[in-house]
Order: structure tokens, then C-alpha cells, then sequence
């Protein structure tokens, strides 16, 4: 396996593999989704009854909204994760922590939202007690809408967890690949190289001087249309899919950065392979 190129822009990357079979590339697929480990809230406490402000004021907090939906809206808004100290292995899961299941800065985040109506609670409403920069970093992800005398106050604490056990803990989205063909001119057959690019939807051909040329190749879809063989010549163009090389794209939720989430999957791998390697040799 190789990675000919690496793109990550913001929460977004797309790398070109080469080299690889395709049951390599879907196994970092699948660890992608459900290996990485990120922080999302899990535990909440929901005040019920009536919250006072300072003037004396009293406010509903019982009416808003069902507790388990605005627990679940809670739960699946991105909290940052301490990549440097999750790559060291500083960040545990609660119990597994040294702080013997009480909770510590290893294991756990709290958070308070305290609002009162009428507004729009959103998720950059969420307090980290402690550093400032564990705030949710979308702050616009809207949690539920307080009309007059209505008001909010909850204690949220997020633990640490992989998309194995639930959607809340998955960090990487949208993962998936496509086969990058090679393509192949047979310039003496071509007879009609414009119709040839024109019919392509995905643009993937030019024409320079009236000769046909492979302009954009990742774009290309495998739809095979350019193989037509009434379109611009018999066997003009053909399309070659095993190559192996792939075109990969995957995105993060923020709480944990494309680079890290690769290198973390890669790692797993290669630490599954090893172990399933040594079982194999234990059977022999
Ligand atoms: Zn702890």
C-alpha cells in the first residue's frame, strides 16, 4: 500500500492510494468509522422544575422538550478530543482510568448549559467547566427553543468511546473510495475525438489539436460511455478498472483531525494483521 498523494483541507481529506488490493482499502474504511476514538457526552443531569434568576424570576424547565431527545441532540454534538494526549495514550476510557472510575481529566468532560427563554439553545451554549478550549467547535448546532418562562439547566458529561458501541463516538464520516481506472487511446481508431469529450458527463477527456487527451482521470466514474463503440471509433478508448489505485475521501465531525484519524486506523491495521499473524503461527 502506498499513498501517492494526501490532500486535508480542514475537516476534509482525500488521499490516492496505490498499490492496494480492494479488501485492504475497505478494512481503513470500516476502521475509520468505528476505531477512532473521540469524547461525546454520554451522561447528562437534567434539573427539573422550576429555575429561579437572580430578580427573583422563576422559570419552567420541564415543558421545552422531551429529556431523552435533548439528550441524544446533546449527545451527538462534537466535543473536542486532546488528540496529542489520545496518540500517547494519556486519554483512557473511564474505566480504565488510573482515577479508579471517579472521573479525571483523562476520562471525562463536564459540561453545563444554563438558559433561559425565549431563545434558541445552541450547542456553543455548552460550558466546559474547566478550559475554554474544550467548547463544542460548532457553535450553531441548534438544541431545542425556549419560549417565555421556559428555561434550560443541564450537567453533561462527555467519556471517551469509538463507533464500535454507538454513532455518538464516531468521528469519521462519510468514508468511502472508488477505483481510479487507467485509460487507454488508441489514436489511430479515434474518428471522432469532440464527440468522443463531448459525451463524457464527467468531463474527464479534452481535445488539443484535434487530438483526444485524458484531461481530469480521477474524475472519471467507470460509467464506460467513452467505450462506446458507435460513438467515436471501434475500440478508440478503453477503460481499464484493476489498477489498484483508489481514490479514498473521507471527513471528521472537528473532534478529531483527518491526519490523526488516518494514522490511528493505519496503526490499527497493522497491530490487527500482527496479532492475526501470530495466531496463525501459534496454530502451526
Ligand atoms: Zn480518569
Amino acid at each position: 500500500m502506498k499513498i501517492d498523494r494526501a490532500e486535508i483541507t480542514g475537516n476534509k481529506a482525500t488521499i490516492i492510494f496505490s498499490d492496494v488490493e480492494p479488501h485492504l482499502i475497505n478494512a481503513l474504511r470500516r476502521s475509520l468509522i468505528v476505531d477512532i476514538p473521540k469524547m461525546a457526552i454520554d451522561q447528562i443531569e437534567i434539573h427539573l422544575g422550576a429555575i429561579s434568576d437572580e430578580n427573583g424570576r422563576t422559570y419552567e424547565s420541564t415543558r421545552p422538550l422531551f429529556d431523552e431527545i435533548i439528550a441524544q441532540r446533546l449527545s451527538m454534538v462534537p466535543v473536542p478530543t486532546d488528540t496529542d494526549a489520545l496518540m500517547k495514550g494519556h486519554l483512557k476510557n473511564k474505566s480504565e482510568c488510573d482515577c479508579a472510575n471517579v472521573g479525571c481529566p483523562n476520562c471525562q468532560i463536564m459540561y453545563s448549559l444554563n438558559r433561559r427563554g425565549p431563545c434558541t439553545v445552541y450547542s456553543g451554549d455548552l460550558e466546559p467547566l474547566g478550559d475554554e478550549k474544550l467548547k463544542p467547535l460548532d457553535q450553531k448546532i441548534p438544541l431545542v427553543k425556549l419560549t417565555d418562562d421556559e428555561g434550560i439547566l443541564i450537567y453533561a458529561t462527555a467519556h471517551l468511546g469509538t463507533g464500535k458501541t454507538h454513532a455518538r463516538w464516531q468521528a469519521v464520516h462519510a468514508a468511502g473510495y472508488r477505483p481510479i481506472p487507467e485509460i487507454n487511446i488508441h489514436q489511430n481508431k479515434v474518428k471522432d475525438a469532440e464527440r468522443i469529450a463531448g459525451n463524457c458527463p464527467r468531463d474527464v477527456f479534452e481535445v488539443s489539436k484535434k487530438t483526444l487527451k485524458v484531461k481530469d482521470l480521477e474524475a472519471c466514474v467507470l460509467c464506460r460511455t467513452c467505450e462506446h463503440e458507435d460513438l467515436g471509433g471501434i475500440g478508440a478508448v478503453t477503460v481499464d478498472a484493476n489498477t489498484y489505485r483508489y481514490k479514498f475521501r473521507f471527513e471528521t465531525d472537528g473532534s478529531v483531525d483527518p491526519k490523526t484519524a488516518i494514522i490511528y486506523a493505519l496503526d490499527k491495521l497493522s497491530e490487527r494483521f500482527s496479532d492475526f499473524e501470530k495466531g496463525l503461527a501459534e496454530l502451526k
